[in-house]
């Protein structure tokens, strides 16, 4: 199971809460028992001598009991929520393989309904793993086959009101199950690493899309993309290739990211803008990056989350949310980027905001290039 440590705090504090839940946990445990780390916030208990499924059970709440009382370190007080998954030898499985990752779907299950918890492996379970190791078997392929495509959505500069970049967002075109969205499938290519190679091609076919047009791209870049070694070097190649100038790509590095070293990222960032290419914050607002540490960072755009700009023109908190991050990306000399903008109303309370650029629904929903220049050419996002 995994006490789900919230990382925010940085490494050397997520470190010692792991430690410490690795204690709590050893001090529940028989001498039958078998504990170990299982990487990042995971855990696997190996629970031998047992006799029936309530007996793990009572053992589980012994557990949540160990975790009622937050970890101490430095002076916080860390609160650890444990999510559990139980499988049981031999009628789930008769090898470690299997009764882990029966375990570990439950756990998943777990996680995404309340985050505390536990549940035990069930047929239902089973299902969804071979579902997705299926998807997952389907994705090493999918890259030779050409069965990834890109979708663009427009991004409106606010004061020429024009179209002045786009998005570029991924789609998995498969020839059985239909086109799918990146909630299918980019933790996948993440998990496995495929998103290493995917996250390439990304980068060379947006830049090839957009080459002859009057537009900046931005792509998104996962975790593991960024953490990857030689990043600058790599991306100057495709550009090259590409025949695209390093200035009008943009980089989306999502908050997640921030919960790593900060002198690691900020160096990263540093080598990619001496490069010339842009950067930006995507989703903004929704984790990780606080105010204090945006000061440091050397990024070109902050993308502010859907969340505040659903309820904009209604929510006088977000009105002040966002007011103040656009005064505050303004001094530091960042530009603005509102997601989710789906109504005219909105819009215009962006304006109104200073926002520099607006992205949403209400210009266009993410689409394939011919299409969305077709859209361009009719002149549909003049909005004055
Ligand atoms: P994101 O980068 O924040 O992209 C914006 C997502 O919000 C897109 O979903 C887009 O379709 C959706 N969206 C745009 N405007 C609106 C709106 O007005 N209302 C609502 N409700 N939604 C809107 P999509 O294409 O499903 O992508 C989801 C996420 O998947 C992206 O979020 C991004 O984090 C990730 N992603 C997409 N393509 C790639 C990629 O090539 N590489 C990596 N690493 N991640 C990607
Ligand atoms: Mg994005
Ligand atoms: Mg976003």
């Amino acid at each position: 199971f995994s006490p789900e440590v919230n990382t925010s705090f940085g490494e050397a504090i997520a470190d010692q809460v792991l430690r410490q839940a690795a204690e709590r946990l050893q001090s529940i445990l028989r001498t039958s028992d078998t504990l170990s780390h299982f990487g990042g916030t995971h855990f696997a208990m190996v629970l031998a001598d047992v006799h029936d499924e309530r007996e793990v059970a009572s053992f589980i709440q012994r557990v949540a009991r160990a975790f009622a009382e937050p970890i101490p370190v430095e002076k916080l007080g860390v609160r650890v929520e444990v999510a559990s998954g139980i499988a049981l030898y031999p009628n789930d499985g008769d090898d470690i393989d299997t009764l882990l990752l029966y375990a570990g779907s439950a756990r998943a299950q777990v996680q995404e309904a309340s985050g505390v918890g536990y549940q035990f492996h069930t047929a239902g379970l089973h299902q969804r793993t071979l579902e997705r190791l299926n998807r997952e078997a389907a994705l090493y392929q999918a890259l030779e086959r050409d069965e990834f495509v890109l979708y663009f959505q427009p991004q409106l500069n606010l004061s020429s009101q024009r179209v002045t970049g786009v998005e570029a967002v991924l789609r998995w075109q498969h020839p059985e199950w239909g086109l799918q969205t990146p909630d299918r499938f980019i933790d996948i290519l993440e998990d496995t690493g495929l998103i290493v190679d995917v996250g390439d091609w990304v980068i060379g076919q947006a830049c090839r899309e957009v080459r002859d047009l009057p537009l900046a791209v931005s792509v998104n870049l996962s975790p593991r993309q960024f953490r990857h070694p030689d990043l600058a070097n790599r991306i100057l190649h495709i550009l090259r290739k590409a025949q695209f100038p390093a200035d009008r790509l943009e980089l989306e590095l999502t908050e997640r990211l921030f919960m790593d070293d900060p002198q690691q990222i900020i160096r990263v960032l540093k080598e990619l803008r001496d490069c010339g290419i842009q950067s930006s914050i995507d989703d903004y607002g929704t984790g990780y990056c606080s105010l204090q540490y945006l000061k440091q960072l050397p990024i070109n755009v902050l993308k502010i989350d859907r969340a505040f700009i659903e309820t904009l023109v209604d929510d006088r908190a977000d009105q002040a949310i966002v007011r103040s991050t656009i005064e505050l990306c303004h001094t530091l000399g960042i530009g603005v980027v509102a997601e989710g903008v789906e109504d005219r109303q909105t819009l215009e309370k962006l304006v109104a905001l200073g926002c520099d650029m607006a992205q949403g629904y209400y210009l266009s929903r993410p689409l394939p290039m011919d299409q969305l220049l077709a859209r361009l050419d009719e002149g549909v996002f003049q909005f004055e």
